[in-house]
């Protein structure tokens, strides 16, 4: 028996009126176009700088990582052999990459001392967790579905959602578990990837910085099987503020938290270096939502600039109880947890169902609008069923956003701050948030809303910020302003990770994408480029636990290894046929307009800053939008799509060996 819901999570207040609803639709739509019409800009993604590519020396510097130990990594033999060659590459310790390579160990197919590598950016394991250190940090998803392989690693997370020290820790544990410490070469970027006709590997182009001291050291290796796992928000990017490069005082991201400046540290919170301190902070979005708080409590005054809100519902935090933890011998719980709980937000749970997490997800059965749904079927790419459909989604999605901004209401006591605090989108256009602290903090004196009107910051001078002609006086300013979006590139995952990959006859994967738009088998592999598999985005199920697409696509990774070395008795070369990548293309295709529900959308990431809804009347690029699709049906229907095709014989692969 596992914690389930308890009266926190609101399911025993009165039913929405649906009458009532009803009668407001029409309005509330109306304000949803208004503000979302005024955030769209004609610079959508431009509007940002990537902290890597700023050719401002100051702000470039803020995209450093902080917290890599040099001098410890430099007193260590290094794992990658400059012209050494492995079985398994994997690009990315992050959590998919550490799931990568257990499933990969678990499968058999790790058994030499050189058979597999991981190759990372950061100086150590984690990915989000390991750059990201930020107070206040915590999952957002319950820990017990977040935190991958706690069956395997039978780790009881300390509380319903785990601290971003525990999510770092949990990766070092993986990464000790199954013996992955002098696996990876940290502090190293990989540039180029190659596949060489001739030899049939991967060749593939790595950086190593090794600090100051011993500067840069460019390593080139081979690969059988090269895993490109760099996940989706890992480019951090600051906007394109006029003057911010000269604000005077102290300035970072969150992804790279300056505890030299508040004091503190991840493990000690206490941010004395705030104290007497007027703290800014840029941004509104999940990150801001934990962070507020943190700096409300230290301050002397906190201005909180924001362009739009984010949606808070409530959180429900709470230690974990370990009489009512008793999981171990329940084999398969982590997965049944995880299936319950994705049918709320898949809008199919059976009502006899107990909701095992009971959490504010599970009142959003409308976010099913980008992760599918069983019970819409195909909807038909005509204006009626669109409207239909969105229509229908809007509706699903008004008692849960009426119930959000209500909550405001209670909670904030100064109206005009409260009005302005109200999300007007609905649950799918921009990631939930939950809190207990975030819109409390707004009832302290020293802190201060500066809402933007949607428009954003003005400018900043030397002093502060400036909006609306107003300067807002700053000793230091926190970046809370998100990363590169996931959809940069029309999905494709080189651009993603910003590496060049040529695959058979030099052909670029850029040049691919770019041409015919997303063209992959089950979202992993793609056609003229083999043994390379990448973190899923286009054409894939999907679900807000993102450990759960991780493990999934990683299954199915290793899946196509084994069968194809069992097939071959060995080392084997494994491309999907063109006319196999097409049909699934074909799948995404028809299953386009159920994405329909993101033209509605305010900007933001999802809709790659308001690109996605730009009129498009270009028919070949509609059709490449159309195969960005996902599996619309859910994830546990397109995890059934899997298991059907993993019982069958690599159909629509060609598997040979190598030579
Ligand atoms: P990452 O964790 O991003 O790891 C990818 C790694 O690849 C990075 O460490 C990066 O340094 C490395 N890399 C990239 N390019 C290169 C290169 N060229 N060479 C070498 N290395 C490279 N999801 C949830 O489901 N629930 C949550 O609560 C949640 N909270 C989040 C909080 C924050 C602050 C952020 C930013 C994201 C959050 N996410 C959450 C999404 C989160 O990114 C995923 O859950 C998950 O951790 C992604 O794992 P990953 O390994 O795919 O990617
Ligand atoms: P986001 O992209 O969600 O937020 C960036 C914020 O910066 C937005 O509020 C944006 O406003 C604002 N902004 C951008 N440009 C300007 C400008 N010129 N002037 C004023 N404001 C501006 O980044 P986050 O880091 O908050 O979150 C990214 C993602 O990471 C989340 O969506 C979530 O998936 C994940 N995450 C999860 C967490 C968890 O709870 N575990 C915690 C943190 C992040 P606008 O909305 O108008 O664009």
């Amino acid at each position: 028996v596992l914690p389930s819901a308890d009266s926190t999570n609101g399911s025993d207040r009165a039913p929405p009126d649906m009458a009532a609803m009803q009668a407001k639709f029409a309005s509330i739509q109306q304000k949803y176009t208004e503000e979302a019409s005024k955030r769209f800009r004609s610079d959508g993604l431009a509007q940002y700088v990537d902290l890597q590519d700023a050719k401002d020396a100051r702000i470039h510097s803020l995209g450093k990582d902080p917290w890599v130990d040099h001098a410890v990594l430099n007193a260590k033999t290094p794992a990658v052999k400059d012209g050494g060659r492995y079985k398994f590459v994997i690009l990315g310790g992050g959590y998919g990459g550490l799931i990568a390579a257990v499933k990969l160990i678990e499968a058999g197919l790790v058994n030499g001392p050189d058979d597999l590598r991981i190759i990372e950016a950061g100086g150590g394991y984690g990915g989000t967790w390991y750059w990201n250190r930020y107070p206040g940090l915590h999952c957002d998803v319950e820990s017990y579905i977040y935190m991958p392989l706690l069956e395997e690693t039978g780790y009881v997370p300390k509380q319903k959602y785990a601290t971003g020290l525990e999510l770092r820790e949990h990766a070092e544990r993986i990464a000790t578990k199954w013996d992955l410490h002098d696996k990876a070469l940290f502090r190293s970027e990989v540039t180029d990837c190659r596949w060489s006709d001739e030899e049939e590997v991967w060749n593939v182009a790595v950086t190593e910085n090794r600090g100051p001291e011993e500067g840069e050291r460019k390593l080139n290796i081979q690969a059988n099987y090269f895993f490109v796992l760099s996940g989706v928000l890992t480019i951090p990017h600051v906007p394109k503020v006029p003057g911010l490069e000269n604000l005077g005082g102290s300035m970072f991201h969150t992804s790279r938290w300056d505890y030299g400046t508040t004091g503190g540290s991840q493990e000690d919170q206490n941010l004395t270096g705030l104290e007497g301190k007027r703290v800014g902070i840029i941004g509104t979005g999940a990150t801001a939502i934990q962070v507020v708080p943190k700096l409300a409590k230290f301050a002397k005054e906190v201005y909180v600039f924001q362009r739009t809100p984010s949606s808070v519902s409530w959180r429900g935090q709470k230690e974990t109880d370990l009489e009512e933890w008793q999981i171990a011998n329940k084999k398969g719980w982590q997965r049944e947890r995880r299936y319950n709980w994705v049918t709320y937000l898949n809008n199919c749970a059976p009502p006899e169902q107990v909701n095992m997490v009971g959490c504010g997800w599970t009142e959003a059965p409308a976010y099913c609008a980008i992760i599918g749904s069983p019970n819409f079927g195909i909807i038909e790419p005509t204006p009626e069923k669109i409207g239909e459909h969105v229509g229908g989604l809007l509706m699903l999605d008004l008692p849960r956003a009426e119930k959000a901004r209500a909550r405001i209401d209670e909670i904030v006591k100064d109206p005009e701050t409260a009005k302005a605090l109200k999300p007007w989108y609905p649950v799918w256009c921009k990631r939930p948030t939950f809190s207990d602290e975030y819109l409390q903090a707004f009832n302290l004196p020293h802190v201060h809303l500066v809402d933007t009107d949607g428009k954003g910051i003005d400018s900043a001078t030397s002093t502060g910020l400036v909006v609306q002609g107003k300067e807002y006086p700053l000793d230091i300013l926190v970046l809370s302003t998100g990363y590169r979006s996931p959809a940069y590139g029309g999905l494709n995952p080189a651009k993603r990770t910003g590496i060049n990959v040529f695959g058979r006859g030099g052909k670029s994967f850029d040049d691919k994408w770019d041409a015919q738009g997303a063209s992959t088998l089950h979202g992993v592999i793609s056609h003229g480029f083999p043994n390379l598999f990448f973190g899923p985005t286009a054409q894939f199920g999907q679900s807000p636990n993102n450990t759960e697409t991780l493990d999934i696509a990683a299954e199915h990774m290793t899946h196509f290894i084994k069968k194809a070395e069992e097939k071959v008795g060995g080392l084997a070369v494994i491309d999907p046929t063109v006319e196999a990548e097409e049909g699934w293309a074909m799948e995404a295709v028809k299953r386009a307009a159920n994405l329909a529900a993101l033209s509605v959308c305010t900007p933001g990431y999802t809709t790659s800053e308001g690109e996605f809804n730009k009129p498009n009347q270009d028919p070949a690029e509609m059709m490449k939008s159309a195969r960005m699709g996902i599996w619309s049906e859910g994830i546990l229907s397109f995890m059934k799509v899997l298991e059907e095709y993993r019982a069958g014989d690599l159909v629509g692969v060609d598997v040979t060996p190598r030579k």
